[in-house]
Formats: C-alpha cells, sequence, structure tokens
C-alpha cells in the first residue's frame, strides 16, 4: 500500500493549527527549567495525516494536550482558525477537535453506550438530554466500532482495545475537523489496529478529517501518514513525509535501533528492527 500523501485530493495546505515560538514547561520541572517542550513552531493543515513520533519523555503527549487546551503554553501563541486558542470556549474547542488519551481510563463504571454518548456533550443544549439524531450518531459510531454488543458493559469490565475503541468513538461522535490520538493502537490487537487505521484513512480521505496521531509503530506510520514529525528532547528533529523520515540513520538517532528497510515495487516499505543481541 503506498502512502497516500500523492493523491490525497484535501491536502490543500490550508492552516487548521498554528504553534508559534511555544515554550512549555510542568511545574514540577521549572526549578532546573527542563523544558517539556522549547522554541516549538507547528502547524497543521487541513487534510493532513500526521504521525508523531518520538522516544519516551520527547514530548509527544504535551504537544497534543496544547493543541487540545488541555494544558497552556508559559511562552508563544496557539492559533486555531486563525484565532487564539484560549479566546475559545472549552464547549466550541470541542466541535473542532477530539482527543484520544494515551491511557484512556475512567474511575467511574461508566457504560460503554454512555462513555461514547460523552461526546455529544458539546452538541446538547440546556435540558443535557441527547435527541434522536444524537442517538443516531452513537448508534452508528457503536457499530463502527464493533462495540454495539458491549453497548451496556461496564468500562471497567472490558478488555483494553475495547475501552481503547470506546474512547475512540467517543472522540468520532463529536464529530470533530481534528481528530488527536496519542498511541490509539496500544492494546489493540493486530486486526483492530489495521481495521481502525483504514477507519481513520477513510475518514481523512473522505471526510477530510485532519488526524495527528502519535506512533510507535513504524510500519504502521509508513502505510498510513501524509506527513511524518519525530520529536527529540521537546524538540523537532525532522518534519517532512514518510520517505524523508523512515530512513535508518534517522531511526538510528531519535531511537538508537538499527532497521532495515526493503522496498518494493509499489513503494511500499517493511521495517525490521535489528536488535543488538551481544551480551556485552
Ligand atoms: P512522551 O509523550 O513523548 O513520552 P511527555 O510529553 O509525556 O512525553 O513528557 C515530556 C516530558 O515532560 C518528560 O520529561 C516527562 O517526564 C515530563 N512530564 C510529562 N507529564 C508531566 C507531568 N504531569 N508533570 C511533570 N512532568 C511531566
Ligand atoms: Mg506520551
Amino acid at each position: 500500500m503506498r502512502s497516500f500523501l500523492e493523491f490525497n485530493p484535501l491536502r490543500n495546505y490550508l492552516s487548521l493549527v498554528h504553534l508559534s515560538n511555544i515554550d512549555f514547561c510542568y511545574k514540577s520541572l521549572r526549578n532546573n527549567s527542563n523544558f517539556a517542550l522549547s522554541n516549538f513552531n507547528f502547524t497543521i493543515n487541513e487534510g493532513e495525516f500526521i504521525s508523531i513520533l518520538g522516544p519516551n519523555g520527547s514530548g509527544k503527549s504535551t504537544l497534543i494536550k496544547l493543541i487540545t487546551g488541555y494544558l497552556e503554553p508559559q511562552n508563544g501563541k496557539i492559533k486555531l482558525n486563525n484565532k487564539n486558542l484560549n479566546d475559545y470556549k472549552r464547549k466550541d474547542i470541542a466541535k473542532i477537535i477530539a482527543y484520544v488519551p494515551q491511557i484512556p481510563a475512567s474511575i467511574y463504571p461508566f457504560s460503554i453506550y454512555e462513555i461514547v454518548a460523552m461526546g455529544r456533550f458539546p452538541y446538547l443544549d440546556f435540558t443535557g438530554f441527547e435527541k434522536k439524531s444524537d442517538k443516531f450518531i452513537i448508534d452508528n459510531i457503536l457499530e463502527l466500532m464493533e462495540l454495539t454488543h458491549l453497548a451496556n458493559k461496564g468500562i471497567n469490565e472490558v478488555s483494553g482495545g475495547e475501552a481503547q475503541r470506546a474512547f475512540i468513538g467517543r472522540a468520532l461522535v463529536q464529530q470533530p475537523k481534528i481528530l488527536l490520538l496519542d498511541e490509539p493502537n496500544s492494546h489493540l490487537d493486530i486486526k483492530h489496529q489495521i481495521s481502525i487505521f483504514n477507519l481513520l484513512r477513510k475518514l481523512n480521505i473522505e471526510d477530510g478529517l485532519t488526524i495527528i496521531t502519535v506512533m510507535h509503530d513504524l510500519n504502521l506510520t509508513s502505510i498510513y501518514s501524509s506527513r511524518v514529525l519525530m520529536l527529540k528532547n521537546g524538540k523537532i528533529f525532522l518534519d517532512g513525509d514518510v520517505n524523508t523520515a523512515l530512513v535508518p540513520k534517522v531511526i538510528k538517532y531519535i531511537f538508537d535501533v538499527n532497521v532495515e528497510i526493503n522496498t518494493d515495487e509499489s513503494n511500499s516499505r517493511s521495517i525490521f528492527i535489528k536488535p543488538d543481541l551481544s551480551l556485552s
């Protein structure tokens, strides 16, 4: 399968999110001014499918949380559709941006249906009740996520992968323009990894949903992304296409791991990790 960078008709470079000169430091890190992100400049364009890669602690989740408005930078500006992010009401951001957290968890025993239905929150009126049209969307997404048979089960009574699909479902019922996902496949079996990513690809191509996802799987990254952002120590090391980013030298530098990459005649690549097995 080719990267669809070349044939995505929606890739028209309309800027949706713009981060300029962002510095962000968690309170507990401030004393030694160890910035989670520093002097960070980044633009998300409409119709892109961006994968964010980088070692643990490189700032991937922090970047995602800044874009959602959950975290506020100490310096710099974040603009959403040319308006400052902090000039938006939370509900209005939620109609544009949906977020699937890295470790989806719920302390309350909500049912799968309730978790997915929460995504309609920005659209409910003062009564707080779902309308028929909301229920229709929720049922559709439950079906799409293969969760209909689990709708009444508690979120804490299903497998990690099923819970992960419920949180992706919650994001999709928000009917966002931009979907941010933080390691969405960490709990999914390989069949569901493919089915979820095929669904994301379909939403990206057919509905123009802009997708930014934190990834660890280099092969999935190479198949689905139109753009790859590589982070190291809270900075952008590389921002480019799959052909530039997924090469042995870059992967070695970013992750300190050797890989072998085979490319077939349709330019589809397979990336094999070559661990150092010496016992020294
Ligand atoms: P990644 O998602 O790439 O693994 P994070 O964005 O979660 O990395 O973290 C970036 C840096 O910020 C790391 O050094 C991490 O330890 C630190 N960090 C993350 N979350 C917090 C927090 N809530 N409080 C303090 N430091 C944090
Ligand atoms: Mg993370």
